[in-house]
């Protein structure tokens, strides 16, 4: 059975990121940037004012004269008409560009204006300097400076930089689409009231909702029976996305038929089981390019159908092949290191990953981890934001001590 740093490493290895497309600037939001970005111009593209006031020049304040003669009035959106010299200033707002002669600017706070002999006088004692209250052309970026770089997460920050340097198309690595495949003849949709013997869907549901929290699209394929056939019918069409993930169906029992109609349809395993709990059934294999309609590989997870094993392999594995698709670096769960709340004693063979409650502490993190029943338990993980790391064996932990702690996907 391989160890969960193996796996890691195998999606990591065997994911490759999608081909890179163009996308309006808006779109791009939550995906990866694909290009190095150059930046075209200077940025402020003029010296311009920073706040409302006075454009004067600064060593002109020293004479001992602290009253000047306005000679215009410099809105944003216009040139100066006129160059300040000795004894004068211009009137500015903020975002105007600077005239020429002037190197800096005395806020309007402190001044008075007198508007009979156009004549503004500085209050403030404190003396001036070039440069001050001015936003020099270029102290932002220059022209031909690399201002992003290929592989960037594109948020509001890198959005409003693109729309400055007049970027309405940005090329992307795009959101990948993700199907979503449950499979039991005990399942029943989440409108129905269960029969004897059954239970709701809450899986597929969950796991769109972890899909959309990363970015990615899912599409929800419905409830496949434990049959041949509708397995087969249905998995056939969960392939056309990016990547299929089953829940159910992979481990031991009867009719755990998954992994049969995967390599039926040509799906090759990379890994079947996993030391770890919960998860130990996993199973993860990719469909070869040659096999697709487009030439672009799939990638399968068979999830094990205990909701809470579910939910931890989508964030501890899923999303690591939903990062290399969008190129993000690092592709898998970056853990934090945290100080337990309470002592806490827990013993398995397999490493362990508890759902837990993380809250920054101080100058760091704390966790405890939540009243876990098993891996049916959903009530509990509602509490939960992140894993708690446990190693394999007996651990005997105490309050204080640091322990590694994954925080899931949009941690609250
Ligand atoms: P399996 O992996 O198919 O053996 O299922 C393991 C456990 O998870 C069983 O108790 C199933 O009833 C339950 N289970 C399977 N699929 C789902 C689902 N989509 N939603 C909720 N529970 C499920
Ligand atoms: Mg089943």
């Amino acid at each position: 059975m391989r160890t969960v740093a193996e796996a890691l490493d195998l999606i990591d290895d065997s994911v490759v990121p999608r081909p890179a497309q163009l996308t309006t600037l808006l779109e791009s939001l939550g995906q990866t940037l694909a290009e190095d970005v150059v930046s075209d111009q200077d940025s402020p593209p003029f010296d311009k004012s920073l706040v409302d006031g006075y454009a004067l020049k600064a060593s002109d304040d020293g004479t001992g004269t602290r009253s000047f003669f306005v000679i215009e009035e410099i809105t944003a959106g216009r040139m100066p008409q006129h160059e300040v010299g000795p004894g004068t200033a211009a009137r500015i707002m903020t975002g105007a560009p600077m005239p020429q002669g002037a190197d800096a600017v005395v806020p309007i706070e402190r001044t008075a204006l007198d508007s009979v002999t156009e004549r503004v006088t500085i209050l403030s004692e404190a003396p001036l300097h070039a440069g001050i209250n001015v936003g020099c052309r270029g102290t932002s970026m220059q022209d031909g400076e690399l201002v992003l770089r290929a592989g960037r997460l594109i948020r509001a920050q890198e959005i409003a930089l693109l729309a400055e340097l007049g970027r309405s198309w940005v090329s992307v690595h795009p959101r990948p689409t993700i199907a979503l495949l449950a499979t039991g003849d005990e399942l029943v949709s989440i409108e129905e009231t269960p029969g004897p013997a059954q239970i709701r869907n809450s899986n597929q549901i969950m796991l769109a909702a972890q899909v959309t929290a990363l970015g990615a699209t899912p599409y929800v394929e419905g409830i496949a029976r434990d049959k041949l056939e509708d397995l087969r019918q249905r998995i056939g069409r969960g392939l056309q996305a990016d990547i299929l993930c089953l829940t159910g169906g992979v481990s031991a029992g009867k009719l755990d038929l998954v992994p049969q109609v995967l390599k039926e349809l040509g799906v090759k395993e990379i890994f079947h089981k996993l030391q770890i709990r919960p998860g130990k059934p996993l199973w993860f294999g990719y469909l070869p390019p040659e096999r697709t309609s487009d030439n672009l590989p799939r990638w399968i997870f068979g999830l094990p159908g205990n909701p809470v094993s579910s939910m931890v392999c989508f964030e501890l594995f899923v999303r690591t092949a939903v990062r290399r698709i969008m190129n993000l670096s690092p592709a898998g769960p970056v853990p934090v290191l945290a100080e337990l709340e309470t002592d806490f004693q827990f013993s398995d063979p397999r490493p362990t990953y508890l759902p837990a409650r993380l809250e920054a502490h101080g100058a760091g993190w704390r966790v405890k981890p939540v009243d876990w029943k098993g891996s049916f338990d959903l009530k509990s993980t509602a509490s939960s934001n992140a894993l708690l790391v446990l190693p394999a064996g007996p651990n005997r932990l105490s309050q204080g001590e640091l322990v590694e702690a994954i925080p899931f996907t949009g941690r609250e």
